[in-house]
């Protein structure tokens, strides 16, 4: 029997996926995630590299005396796994799982539901193919889900055209009212304090995509996305080039990710994490 764990929700544009009805969300189900992991004959990690991505998971993961199997494409992997696959020139987990699928049980043990998935997992973590798929592979992999019967125009209308209407104006508002340019530095950020989420009814996955406007502003080599949370700042970071987010968020956000892909947090309300960006940008980090 094989369960899916993931610590907390996740976007519901994403609750299409087949099988997404059966994940269990740990924040929501905490004592029942723990005896899954209790009773685990294996563990796959997947798409993150350190226990500590897994939350309130983190120490369970980590006591477990089950094997543990990571496979990832973030850089710097983490010690205390049994098995690693970890390829950070791969677009995107869901590309690794293909190959380890097809590698164990041919292509025919691709379903289309798996394609579906799998097409989901790669469409999203290249923003529709936009970033980190310089590589043929990719396109080859998704030519083999296409066969298999993934409607890619269909999938992306349910990944990416189910705006509520409270996020799109939050998304408007995030351009129009809280974009800050620092033209000199040849960066971007936005900021929203829990107020300004609430106003406009914020959900999860509601911000998903909106720093990427920020980065696609001509000359912009950063750019940022500040949440207030009730105990933290969430950030969120994407860059061009050889402007390394993933440093930054490692350095001062507690965080991690992809050298132009990152994310981390803030403890220091979000006045003074704003205070504290422009002074890093300004010098230029380290
Ligand atoms: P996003 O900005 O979309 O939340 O995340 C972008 C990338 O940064 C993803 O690859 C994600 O895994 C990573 N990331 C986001 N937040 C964190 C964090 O708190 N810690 C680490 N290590 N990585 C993060």
């Amino acid at each position: 029997m094989v369960h899916v764990i993931a610590p907390n929700a996740y976007a519901s544009f994403l609750h299409w996926m087949p099988g997404s009805d059966q994940i269990i969300i740990a924040e929501e189900e905490k004592n029942k995630a723990l005896n899954i992991i209790a009773g685990a004959a294996l563990l796959f990690f997947l798409d993150f590299n350190g226990f500590g991505r897994a939350g309130q998971l983190e120490k369970p993961l980590a006591d477990s005396r089950a094997p543990k199997v990571m496979i990832d494409h973030h850089p710097e992997p983490e010690g205390g796994f049994d098995v690693v696959f970890s390829d950070t020139a791969a677009s995107s987990t869901a590309e690794m799982v293909y190959g380890i699928i097809t590698a164990l049980g041919g292509e025919e043990a691709v379903t289309l539901d798996i394609a579906q998935c799998l097409y989901a997992g790669i469409v999203t973590d290249t923003g529709s193919f936009s970033y980190g798929c310089n590589n043929p592979r990719t396109y080859e992999i998704v030519a083999r889900l296409m066969e298999k019967g993934v409607d890619g125009a269909h999938l992306h209308r349910l990944i990416y055209s189910t705006y509520s209407v409270d996020r799109m104006r939050l998304l408007g508002f995030c351009l129009s009212e809280k974009l800050e340019v620092m033209e000199d530095c040849r960066a971007a950020y936005i900021s929203l304090t829990k107020n300004e989420l609430k106003r406009f009814n914020y959900q999860e996955g509601d911000t998903e995509g909106v720093v990427n406007y920020a980065l696609s502003i001509k000359g912009i080599k950063l750019a940022a996305l500040f949440m207030e949370q009730n105990d933290h700042v969430k950030a969120s970071f994407r860059s061009t080039g050889n402007v390394d987010v993933n440093q930054l968020a490692r350095t001062h956000y507690h965080g991690g990710g992809h050298v132009n892909a990152a994310g981390g947090k803030s403890f220091q309300g979000l006045e003074n994490t704003l205070i504290e960006f422009v002074a890093l940008v300004k010098k230029g980090f380290d």
